[in-house]
C-alpha cells in the first residue's frame, strides 16, 4: 500500500512480531509476541534503532525490576498505525520518520516547578510499550506510543538517519546535566570517562566554549576525546600529577561509576568549583534492604560498608558542590533536536557496533564489558 501524496510505503501490520523478552536476571529470550493493539490517541511505531543504555543493563543484570519486561528506551522508527485524535491534534503522520522519548514530566507538580522533572510522578510512568509491563519496548519489532509521552515525540529530519534520532535521549541527559553545572567559557572543565557519554560532555562542553581536560583508563578513548574537543587529556591514573595549584579546575563531570573518581575531583576542584555525578545510578543497599536479608545477614543494622568518606567541610568552607544530574529534561527536547539534527554535536562517529534483534543479549554484554573498539551500540529490529 502507497501514500500516493507522499509516496511512503506503509507495512500491512503482521499479528504478531519478535522481540527480546527480559525473564529474570540475565535472561533475555527472543520470543514471538502479539503486535501491541493502539487505543485512541496513540501511534503504533516499527522500531528501526533502538540505543543500548546503561540503565537497561543495570535492570537485566541485576534484576532490579520484576520480569517480563521488553526493554530498550533509546528507539526510532516509522509511525504504521495512527489514532485520528493524533492526526487531528498534532502534526504526526502515517509515515513519518520519528524519534520517542518514553518519559514526559506533568510540567505542573511541585518537581516540575523546580525543574526535577525526574522525580515527577507522570515522569516516572513509562509510555512505551512492546507488550508487558511498559518498559521501552524497543528491543521489539513494533512499540505502542501511548498519549502522556506524544509531546516528546520528535519528527526525523529527511537528511538525518534513525540512528541520530535514537541518540536524542542520552544526548538530551547529557544537555541537562551541562545546564545543571552550568560552566562559563573558560573554565576548565573535568570529563572523567571518555566513552559515547563522555564524549558528548566533552563536545558539547567545547561548544560553549569550555576548556575540557578529558581522563580515561583508554589511551585510545583520549585520542577520541580529542577529536570531540578536548583541550587536555590524560590517562586517569596520571590526572593527580597533571593538576597543581598553577592549573586549577574549576570543575567536574564524574561520567564513570568510580566513588575514588568523585573524591579524587572534590580535592581537585577550587573553591567553590562543582562535582556532577552521571554515572552513580547504583544504589548501595538500604537499611530496609538489609532487614529483609536478615536471615543471611544477622546484623541489621549494619550497612554496606561505604568507602566513600567525604570531608564535609570542602562543601562548607571550600564551598564546593556536589551535584546530580538523572535522566531527560523534556524542555530541552527542541534544544537537543538542533544540536544533534544540525549534527554541531554528529553523534555519527559515536556509534560503533549494529547489531540484529536476534543479538540483543550479545550487544548487552558488549555495551556492559567495553572493549577499546567499542562504543555506542544499537539493534536494529
Ligand atoms: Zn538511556
Ligand atoms: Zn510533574
Amino acid at each position: 500500500m502507497f501514500h500516493l501524496w507522499l509516496n511512503i510505503p506503509v507495512l500491512d501490520i503482521p499479528k504478531t512480531m519478535r522481540a527480546v523478552v527480559y525473564r529474570g536476571v540475565n535472561d533475555l529470550r527472543l520470543e514471538t509476541v502479539p503486535v501491541p493493539r493502539i487505543g485512541p490517541g496513540e501511534l503504533l511505531v516499527k522500531v528501526a534503532v533502538c540505543g543500548v543504555c546503561p540503565t537497561d543493563i543495570k535492570k537485566i543484570q541485576h534484576g532490579t525490576v520484576p520480569p517480563p519486561r521488553i526493554f530498550g528506551h533509546e528507539t526510532a522508527g516509522t509511525i504504521v498505525k495512527i489514532s485520528s485524535l493524533v492526526t487531528r491534534h498534532s502534526s504526526l503522520r502515517l509515515g513519518d520518520r520519528v524519534a520517542l522519548h518514553h518519559h514526559v514530566p506533568c510540567l505542573k507538580c511541585h518537581f516540575c516547578r523546580h525543574a526535577s522533572f525526574a522525580q515527577c510522578e507522570t515522569y516516572k510512568r513509562t509510555g512505551i510499550t512492546a507488550g508487558f509491563e511498559p518498559a521501552g519496548g524497543g528491543y521489539a519489532e513494533f512499540v505502542r506510543v501511548m498519549p502522556f509521552v506524544l509531546p516528546g515525540v520528535v519528527k526525523i529530519p529527511v537528511r538525518n538517519s534513525f540512528e541520530e534520532g535514537a541518540m536524542l535521549e542520552p544526548v538530551n541527559t547529557i544537555l541537562k546535566a551541562v545546564k545543571r553545572l552550568n560552566p562559563l567559557p573558560g573554565d576548565a572543565v573535568l570529563v572523567a570517562g571518555q566513552g559515547p557519554i563522555g564524549l558528548m560532555f566533552t563536545k558539547i562542553l567545547q561548544l560553549r566554549g569550555v576548556r575540557v581536560l578529558a581522563t580515561d583508563l583508554l589511551e585510545s578513548r583520549l585520542k577520541l576525546a580529542r577529536k570531540f574537543g578536548a583541550r587536555r587529556t590524560c590517562l586517569a591514573s596520571e590526572l593527580s600529577s597533571l593538576i597543581t595549584h598553577h592549573s586549577s579546575l574549576d570543575s567536574a563531570i564524574i561520567a564513570v561509576p568510580s566513588d575514588e573518581a568523585v573524591l579524587q575531583a572534590l580535592r581537585l576542584v577550587r573553591g567553590g568549583g562543582q562535582v556532577l555525578l552521571f554515572a552513580h545510578t547504583k544504589r548501595a543497599k538500604s537499611k530496609v534492604q538489609s532487614l529483609k536479608s536478615k536471615v543471611q545477614n544477622p546484623s541489621p543494622f549494619s550497612l554496606q560498608p561505604s568507602a566513600f568518606s567525604l570531608d564535609l567541610a570542602s562543601i562548607c568552607l571550600d564551598e564546593k558542590d556536589l551535584i546530580g544530574s538523572y535522566s531527560s529534561d523534556f524542555t530541552l527536547q527542541a534544544e537537543v533536536a538542533r544540536l544533534v539534527f544540525s549534527r554541531r554535536l554528529d553523534v555519527r562517529p559515536l556509534i560503533s557496533h549494529h547489531f540484529p534483534l536476534e543479538e540483543t543479549a550479545a550487544a548487552i554484554a558488549l555495551a556492559a564489558k567495553p572493549t577499546p573498539g567499542s562504543l555506542k551500540i544499537v539493534v536494529e529490529p
